[in-house]
């Protein structure tokens, strides 16, 4: 038996990286995918056709998941078109890196709107639907950062650890609907968002991984697998690293 089998899965910003990794393993443990993404592009249509490929459902939506307003109007298009979803996947993010000094106050509020403000969103919408079905997994893509803190990083890692906290609050919220709330936080994982790093940045972050190794987006993805697996069904409130050891 799959260990997502008649479960429909949702994941916010699937196109590429580490949410694209989440679908495709979802899909082979036999969920229905859907997913979000800021627009249509040919990587969303990429996605949609290996999903189908692997004979599962699958559901593309373009929408800001920083906007209430369009994640309500995904919520709409899904409970029509599926009518529940039983693993939501809050994988969006974004990273405008640079000293305080120098953070103007659109870098905060735009990386707090995405990687956060989305987390709200996106929750409080489908946490209506498991509430009703009196289950689900939700699983929020924060950061090690979010645990640690990093120079150059006070925007992303304040929503990370912002997350956390949510994560947290949603569980003890949630629990009693048997809806489990959990966090991952990924270290150094090799996606367009790490690519944008200098050499010299990236050497140093593999030098310091005790495992040696930097992560790729598999290793995230089996850590979302077990939290939106039946596997996982006594485990709720919880930030899981997936690092290498790199917090230690
Ligand atoms: P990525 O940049 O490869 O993918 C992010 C995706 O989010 C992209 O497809 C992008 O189009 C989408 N997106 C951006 N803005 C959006 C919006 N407004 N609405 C909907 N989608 C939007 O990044 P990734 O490395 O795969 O990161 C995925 C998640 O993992 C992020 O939350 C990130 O913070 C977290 N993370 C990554 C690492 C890492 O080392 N790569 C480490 C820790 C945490």
């Amino acid at each position: 038996m799959k260990l997502l089998a008649n479960k429909i899965a949702l994941i916010t910003g699937a196109s590429q990286g580490i949410g694209r990794s989440i679908a495709l393993q979802f899909a082979e443990q036999g969920a229905d995918v859907l997913f979000t993404d800021i627009r249509a592009d040919e990587r969303s249509q990429s996605l949609l056709d290996e999903l189908k490929a692997l004979g599962v459902r699958a559901a593309f939506y373009a929408a800001d998941a920083s906007s209430l307003e369009q994640t309500e109007e995904v919520s709409k298009a899904i409970a029509e078109e599926f009518g529940r979803v039983d693993v939501l996947v809050n994988n969006a993010g974004i990273t405008r890196d640079t000293l305080l000094m120098r953070m103007s106050a659109e870098d905060w509020e735009k990386v707090i709107r995405l990687n956060l403000t989305s987390v709200f969103n996106y929750t409080k919408v489908f946490s209506l639907m498991m509430m009703r079905q009196r289950s689900g997994s939700i699983i929020n893509m924060a950061s090690i950062v979010g645990l640690n803190g990093n120079a150059g990083q006070a925007n992303y890692s304040a929503s990370k650890a912002g997350i956390i906290g949510f994560t947290k609050s949603i569980a003890k919220e949630l629990g009693s609907r048997n809806i489990r709330s959990n966090a991952i936080a990924p270290g150094f994982i090799e996606t367009a968002m790490t690519r944008q790093l200098s050499d010299e940045v990236i050497a140093h972050w593999k030098q310091e991984i005790p495992l040696r190794r930097p992560g790729l987006p598999e290793d995230v993805a089996r850590v979302a697998l077990f939290l939106a697996s039946d596997l996982s069904a006594y485990v709720t409130g919880q930030v899981l690293c997936c690092d290498g050891g790199l917090s230690l």
